[in-house]
């Protein structure tokens, strides 16, 4: 039997695709985004301190009052803002959080913008609900993006704008003026902003986070997604959520009820408890960013040319002196024969691109990291 498909042009992840790649070669995995070390104990004895003490049923639809509250708290101290706990909804991951937004208000026809390149999950949820993605492109090696070229991007149509910041896969913050020039665009319009800030921790060089939560405009009009496997290193939890002003978190839950109803119990007990302590988050941006520091310099052995690394864990690397292969062609080659996985940056764009910049991934202990330097310096 033939079904016609929904997604015609997807195939699959280039984070499984590479991942795979790297297991059938043995080779060191710096391409999909985790971390090759564990979460913290403490976190771990609260799970399990939870699951023993029964609390092994549904949370509540939208998510554990006590987390909602925790992570109310959270970010009210980490923004001087006033999120109230009921504008927070508890998902799988932001990957389900990033697909309740969109589902929840993108129709038919509808416009949205993204920037390329962008995370793989965007396009894909657009397309299923009929909605036209239009993309404003960055380009190497800046990958600054131009307001007034992006504000030409939007028309009567224009339902929604995705931002990600910090950015995967170029690894570059959005600054005040950014956001500036985003408020000063969708202002007097009802365009919503769809905010993946799932690497807000991991800012480095004394650099802010500027989540649009702290711009009134912004804030009153967005969906604002974060990630805990990314903050607490434990990706494999799957547990995210979403902030986002009472209208819209009425309709982001009118998905969520039925895509997921609710998110694993004793896990948010444990996060709820975890996320009390500060200091279990407002390191992280010091810690990732020796990582960078560390591998940056292994990789001056390389030919591989490092560009610039303002915060979440990936490194952009330009591979245009050893080679002028296409990068999907580079990244397995390099699998392949060298023994580093990598991504391609191009598969992140709808245009056919030929930067020449393959992304990696420094969340790993200090000696992979030495390791994947001292393989690639090889190439
Ligand atoms: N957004 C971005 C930018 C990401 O890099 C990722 C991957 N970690 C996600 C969303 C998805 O996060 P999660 O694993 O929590 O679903
Ligand atoms: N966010 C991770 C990355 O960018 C991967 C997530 C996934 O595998 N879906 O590599």
């Amino acid at each position: 039997m033939i079904v016609p498909s929904k997604l015609p042009q997807v195939g699959t992840t280039i984070f499984t695709v590479m991942s795979k790649l790297a297991h059938d070669h043995g080779a060191v995995n710096l391409s999909q985004g985790f971390p090759n070390f564990d979460c913290d104990d403490e976190l771990k004895r609260l799970v399990a301190h939870y699951m023993s003490e029964g609390k092994n049923q549904y949370a509540p639809m939208a998510g554990l009052p006590e987390l909602q509250a925790s992570i109310a708290a959270k970010v009210n101290d980490s923004y001087s803002i006033d999120v109230l706990p009921d504008e927070v909804t508890i998902t799988a991951g932001a990957t389900q959080a990033l697909y309740n937004a969109i589902t929840s208000v993108i129709k038919q026809g509808d416009e949205v913008i993204m920037i390329e390149p962008a995370y793989d999950s965007y396009k894909p949820v657009i397309q299923l609900c009929g909605g036209i993605a239009r993309s404003y492109e960055l380009t190497a090696p800046d990958y600054k993006v131009n307001w007034s070229s992006f504000a030409r991007l939007v028309t009567s149509k224009t339902r929604m704008i995705i931002i990600n910041n910090p950015h995967n896969p170029i690894g570059k913050i959005m600054e005040k003026d950014d956001l500036e020039a985003l408020e000063r665009i969708v202002k007097g319009t009802d365009i919503l902003v769809l905010s993946d800030e799932v690497y807000e921790h991991i800012v480095f060089d004394n650099r802010e986070h500027w989540s649009v939560l702290r711009f009134p405009e912004l804030r009153k009009r967005s969906f604002v997604v974060y990630s805990f496997g990314k903050t607490f290193h434990n990706t494999g939890w799957k547990v995210g959520y979403c902030i986002a002003p009472d209208y819209l978190t009425k309709e982001f839950r009118k998905i969520h009820q039925f895509n997921v109803f609710s998110v694993n119990t004793p896990v948010q007990y444990a996060l709820a408890e975890y996320l009390k302590k500060r200091s279990n988050y407002t390191g992280l941006g010091r810690f990732y960013q020796s990582k960078r520091d560390i591998f940056q310099g292994a990789m001056q052995q390389s030919r591989l040319i490092p560009l610039s690394s303002e915060g979440s864990y990936f490194q952009l690397y330009d591979y245009s002196a050893i080679s002028d292969e296409p990068d999907t062609e580079f990244a397995r080659r390099l699998t392949a024969e060298f023994g580093v996985a990598a991504i391609p940056v191009s598969v992140f764009y709808s245009t056919k691109r030929d930067d020449k910049v393959i992304r990696l991934c420094f969340a790993k202990t200090d000696e992979v990291l030495l390791e994947a330097s001292s393989l690639l310096s090889k190439v």
